[in-house]
């Protein structure tokens, strides 16, 4: 290689002294210092006096071994912590020399790498996660919006269905009174005609019931209201109400209820017919051929019921899904049904303090097991002598007055009807009834109001409101006005005969 002109190298030489501060220690092998050289000042090596050991003073030394080959120690740092790079060379057979060249530019720069890298090992630590934190609402809002999709779906499913549902049992029910209008039904078909109309008629009322409970339930506002209530009837009337159903599919519809369940119990009879009536109305609806059975037993304080059909059955992995809203099985997409009835039920059962379990093989038949804990009460009967007791009922709507009289009457009651809140008040206050039953929504006074003034003017008989509204807040209401007690509407007998028995016979202890 030809030499560089010399006048690069003098150029080459001055840069590389202004740059690097070019300093010499020739130092034997025992590492003892023979001479200084150039800028030793710069690395405050000056004070070191020939012939001391240099290890003392630059550690690194130690242990170090000069083979004669040229070597390059980066990065060292020397007496006042300066940073330099540490050329070995060989002088002479029995020393080498340290040229030092100042690297605190080089160390500085490295500092700045490496702390840019940190950083932006950092940025890229935070963007990771910035992009896991997105894809995951990316996902969930893909979610969501499935969601939406799935109950935009469902709700227009349930208003094709619930209307299917309630046409009809009420073109069966309208058809029945238009034929009887125009004299078409002969005596004998009456009973069955009826038994008929009774029938669609509470398909339609337990659907509206379900409906609303699953309202009620969404706005956190179903709640329990324990009365007593003689067992035995209760499922009776539920019997009645299913043995024509199953007949007319050629079903055996087989009950038996253990003796003990012949029993006055504190429970939400409502409630506990409504769930009854969910589940041997699907036995019935899903089962072609063979029987239904309910069987109820009274362990201590805990009604058990067991409903039994030998149906289609329901898949194992359907077992689950069948309890939400809407959910249906496919095969079943034909046959009447808004997919709700089991998920009320459940929701029921879990405000009672009750459990369902279900047990079902495909081609075999379902079971489906209720447990709702009860209080036994004394065998006092609840129908209370009716004619002992003058009754006074507010209503505007004549429907509701005439079943009211039915009922009523047929308990023994003496009534006496007003069509507002004002005459409720006035012939209450001249005739002093022993309880009023005050619808909520009248004319010229409403219940409300007309309670108020009641209760003002010294008024001290029960009075209980009926109302069909279905909000808490207005039972809250009524009783804030002076209620005793709230009755839903539409009105059951047994449930409003035994919501009078309650108030009368606390009247007299
Ligand atoms: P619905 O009967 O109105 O469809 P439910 O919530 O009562 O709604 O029932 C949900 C689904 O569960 C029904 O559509 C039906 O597919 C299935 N199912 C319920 N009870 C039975 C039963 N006893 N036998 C067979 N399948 C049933």
């Amino acid at each position: 290689m030809s030499e560089m002109p010399l006048c690069v190298r003098e150029y080459l030489r001055d840069n590389v002294t202004e740059r690097f501060f070019p300093a010499c220690l020739e130092v034997d092998y025992q590492h003892r210092l023979l001479a200084k050289f150039g800028d030793v000042d710069f690395y405050h090596l000056n004070q070191l006096s020939l012939g001391c050991e240099l290890e003392e003073h630059l550690p690194w030394l130690i242990g170090m071994n000069f083979t004669g080959d040229a070597i390059v120690l980066p990065l060292l740092r020397v007496a006042d912590g300066r940073c330099c790079n540490i050329h070995l060379l060989p002088a002479t057979r029995s020393s080498f020399y340290l040229l030092l060249l100042d690297a605190s530019l080089e160390h500085d720069n490295i500092e700045v790498y490496q702390q840019k890298s940190n950083e932006v090992q950092l940025l890229n630590t935070r963007l990771k996660k910035v992009l896991a934190e997105l894809n995951q609402a990316q996902h969930e809002l893909r979610e969501k919006n499935q969601q939406i999709a799935q109950v935009s779906l469902l709700k227009s499913q349930f208003i094709a269905n619930i209307s299917h549902e309630f046409r009809t049992p009420l073109t069966s029910i309208l058809g029945y009174i238009e034929m009887f209008e125009q004299n078409k039904i002969g005596d004998a078909e009456l009973g069955q005609m009826l038994t008929a109309i009774g029938a669609g008629a509470q398909h339609v009322l337990s659907l509206v019931d379900n409906v609303l409970d699953y309202a009620r339930f969404e706005a956190g506002e179903l709640s329990a209201n324990a009365h007593s209530c003689h067992l035995d009837r209760l499922f009776a009337d539920i019997c009645a109400i299913f043995l024509p159903l199953a007949t007319d599919k050629k079903l055996n519809f087989v009950f038996s209820c253990e003796p003990q369940c012949l029993a006055y119990v504190k429970v939400d009879a409502v409630r506990l017919r409504q769930v009854v009536i969910n589940l041997c109305a699907n036995a019935i609806k899903y089962t072609d051929k063979g029987e239904v059975a309910l069987a109820v037993s009274l362990d201590d304080e805990l009604l058990r019921i067991k409903i039994s059909d030998t149906g289609a059955g329901i898949p194992v992995a359907a077992q689950e899904r069948i309890f939400l809203p809407f959910r249906r099985l496919d095969r079943d997409r034909l046959s009447r049904g808004a997919g709700l009835g089991l998920a009320i039920t459940q929701q029921i059962l879990e405000m009672l303090g009750g459990g369902l379990t279900l047990d079902s093989k495909p081609g075999v038949g379902s079971v489906f097991r209720v447990t709702i804990p009860v209080q036994r009460q004394q065998q006092t009967d609840h129908t209370v002598s009716g004619s002992a007791y003058k009754l006074l009922v507010a209503e505007d709507d004549p429907d509701a007055r005439n079943i009211m009289q039915l009922y009523l009457q047929s308990a023994g009651y003496s009534v006496e009807f007003v069509n507002d809140g004002r005459a409720a008040v006035e012939t209450a206050l001249k005739t002093k009834p022993d309880l009023i039953l005050m619808d909520m929504f009248m004319p010229v006074l409403d219940g409300i109001s007309a309670t108020v003034q009641l209760r003002s003017e010294g008024f001290m008989a029960p009075i209980i409101m009926l109302s069909a509204a279905v909000s808490r807040s207005d039972k809250t209401h009524a009783m804030n006005a002076g209620c005793d007690g709230y009755l839903q509407k539409p009105l059951k007998s047994d449930m409003l005969l035994a919501e009078l028995a309650q108030y009368l016979q606390q009247k007299h202890e």
